[in-house]
Parts: structure tokens; C-alpha cells; sequence
């Protein structure tokens, strides 16, 4: 390679500069070279598509199994074999003139085009029911509907990847229609049978529910101490010790056994996030009681689920053994 060469933008990019974390950056410059230093946003898709190994696979079988199988039925193709494996094509015509090929290319390229004006987008119809595949809009507006998160556990498309799928599967009489589809992580698709036609999407739609005349669901917002998408913090109005904090779900609902598993990571999330915060403000503070009333039983006053964080100093009480067995006060102490 010449010094000049090695000395354009482009070749310093590519050897120090790109960090990959696909393919797409070397597939995009290569198409770019190839064209010129020019191309369309479809033309570079179309280079990324190529390099795609499942819908090379998925046109390679079709190919197999029905064009290149009534092609060479009516004698216009041959197919090239290794042994029995098919491994491609040739035309078994192939005395053609320079001419002669532009004017078959024209004829392909108009019967390509007049195809595709009478019937629209219905002619890649067969990528959808059997083969499993979910178009590109549906997917899209499928993934917009979910917030970019799995629908079962609310993992962000960013953490994990995501799978448009059908509710009640194709096989069992479910539809095309957008409502028959869902969003599932990988983990949360793979653990969900094939024949499991439970609808998720409730969830999702659920995080949202809050409650007149709610305490915590009427909170101002001048209340809350710290926040992440699903829960919130604040400070116990009567502190059992100072910096009591109450962790709460954003969605209403009465019992901590009814909480969605995002409901709960967010939870365990910002528990820890305010311990840290109490022993950064408060040195005295050597342990923590974190607890939850779960009905009414047990002690609940407000039904909208809070977990108690409360702190503890060495000596704020004579005995301390026992700790959360104080909910029966008499049972506080076990040892003789
Ligand atoms: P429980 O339902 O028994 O777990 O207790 C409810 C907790 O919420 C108690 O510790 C109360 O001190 C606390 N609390 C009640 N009303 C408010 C309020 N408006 N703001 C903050 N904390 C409250
Ligand atoms: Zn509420």
C-alpha cells in the first residue's frame, strides 16, 4: 500500500479510529467506495440486508424450493450441482448480445415494476403467517406500542433484545392483526411455550394506573426524594427513626404480591439507592429494618404498596434483638 494511501481520513478511520459494535460501519463505507462516495439511504440498507445471514437463508430456500424449481421446470434455468446439493443457477441460453441482455434486463425490470403496482405490498404477504416472519412496519409499530420494552418483564430494548411475535399463534387461528402481537425479550419468549397464548400487553398498559384519592397516588411532586421509572421514594410523614423512607410503586395497587417483576427490580433498585443515601447523610446509622405490611392483618394502613426502609443506630433502643418479630410485640425476643 502506498504512503498516500495510508495517510487519507478514511484509511486512518478504519484502522484506528472504528469501533464496531456491528457490521454496519465497514458495510456502509464499502457501499459508499463502491458507488462512487454516493448512495442512497436504500442502497446502503440493501448492502446491510445482504449481509444479513437469516434473510439470505430464507431467499436461498425459496429459491430452492420455487423459483429456480419452476425456472428450470420450463427449461430457462439449469440449476449447478455439488454432488446432490444444489449450489446455484446458470441460464441455459447464454448466446446473448450485449444488446440482446439490456433489452431481457428492460423486460425483467417492467414486469418486476407493473407486479408490484397491481398488488402492492400484499406480494411479500407470504413472509407473514407460516414462516413466523412479522413485517417491518408491524414490528415497528408493535415495538413503538411497548415502549421498547418486553411486555412480560420490562427489559429495555437497549439491555435486551426484543421479539415481535403473535399472541395466539398462526397454527391456533390467531391473526395478522396488530392486536395478535406482542413484544417479548429473548429470555421471556424462550421460557413462554409455543402453544402459551397468554396476552401480556395488560401490563404494560397497567403501569399506569393511579388512584383518586390515593395518598401516594396524589403525592405532590415536592414530596418525592428520588424516582426511577416504575417507583419512587419518600419520607415517612411519622419516622419511626429519622430518614425512615417509604419505597412505593407509581401504579396503584394495594399488595406487594400483586407487583409485576419490573415493579419489583425497580423497587430492590431504589431500596438500595436510599440506603446508600441514609449512610452518606447519617454516619450513626449502623443497620435497617426494611419491611412490608401486606394486608390488613399485618398491619397495613395505606393500600397502596410502600416498603419501609427504616434506619437503625446502635442503642436506639435497650434491646434490639429480634428486630421484625416486634410485629408481634410479645414474640419480639426468642432466645431463653
Ligand atoms: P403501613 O400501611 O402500615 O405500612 O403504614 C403507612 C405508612 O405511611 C406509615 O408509616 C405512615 O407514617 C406513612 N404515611 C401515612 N401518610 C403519609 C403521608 N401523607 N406521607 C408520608 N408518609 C405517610
Ligand atoms: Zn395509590
Amino acid at each position: 500500500m502506498s504512503r498516500e494511501n495510508q495517510t487519507t481520513n478514511l484509511h486512518h478511520f478504519i484502522t484506528k479510529k472504528m469501533r464496531m459494535s456491528h457490521i454496519y460501519q465497514p458495510v456502509m463505507i464499502k457501499t459508499l467506495l463502491q458507488s462512487g462516495g454516493e448512495a442512497t439511504t436504500e442502497e446502503i440498507a440493501t448492502s446491510l440486508l445482504a449481509y444479513d445471514q437469516s434473510q439470505v437463508e430464507y431467499y436461498s430456500l425459496r429459491t430452492k424450493a420455487m423459483v429456480g424449481k419452476v425456472l428450470t421446470n420450463n427449461g430457462v434455468v439449469e440449476p449447478i450441482k455439488d454432488g446432490r446439493q444444489i449450489k446455484g443457477y446458470r441460464l441455459t441460453e447464454t448466446t446473448h448480445t450485449e444488446d440482446q441482455r439490456a433489452i431481457l434486463q428492460a423486460m425483467c425490470d417492467e414486469a418486476i415494476a407493473d407486479y408490484i403496482s397491481k398488488r402492492g405490498e400484499a406480494i411479500w404477504g407470504h413472509r407473514g403467517p407460516d414462516s413466523g416472519y412479522v413485517s417491518g412496519s408491524v414490528r415497528y409499530n408493535v415495538l413503538k406500542r411497548a415502549k421498547h420494552r418486553c411486555e412480560l418483564c420490562g427489559g429495555h430494548e437497549d439491555q435486551v433484545a426484543l421479539h415481535v411475535d403473535h399472541i395466539i399463534p398462526r397454527s391456533k387461528g390467531g391473526s395478522d392483526d396488530i392486536s395478535n402481537f406482542q413484544a417479548l425479550c429473548v429470555t421471556c419468549n424462550t421460557n413462554k411455550r409455543d402453544t402459551d397464548d397468554t396476552d401480556f400487553r395488560g401490563i404494560l398498559d397497567s403501569y399506569s394506573d393511579r388512584e383518586a384519592d390515593c395518598i401516594f397516588c396524589e403525592l405532590g411532586a415536592g414530596r418525592i426524594i428520588a424516582e426511577n421509572e416504575l417507583c419512587f421514594a419518600i419520607k415517612d410523614a411519622f419516622p419511626v427513626t429519622e430518614h425512615h423512607t417509604l419505597v412505593i410503586p407509581k401504579r396503584h395497587i394495594a399488595d406487594y404480591f400483586d407487583l409485576h417483576q419490573p415493579e419489583r427490580n425497580a423497587i430492590e433498585a431504589m431500596l438500595h439507592e436510599q440506603r446508600q443515601s441514609i449512610l452518606e447523610q447519617d454516619n450513626k446509622v449502623t443497620g435497617f429494618n426494611v419491611g412490608i405490611n401486606a394486608g390488613a392483618s399485618a398491619g397495613q394502613t395505606v393500600f397502596h404498596v410502600h416498603l419501609h426502609l427504616i434506619p437503625r443506630r446502635d442503642g436506639d433502643v435497650v434491646n434490639p434483638s429480634g428486630g421484625v418479630r416486634g410485629v408481634i410485640p410479645s414474640k419480639q425476643g426468642y432466645q431463653a
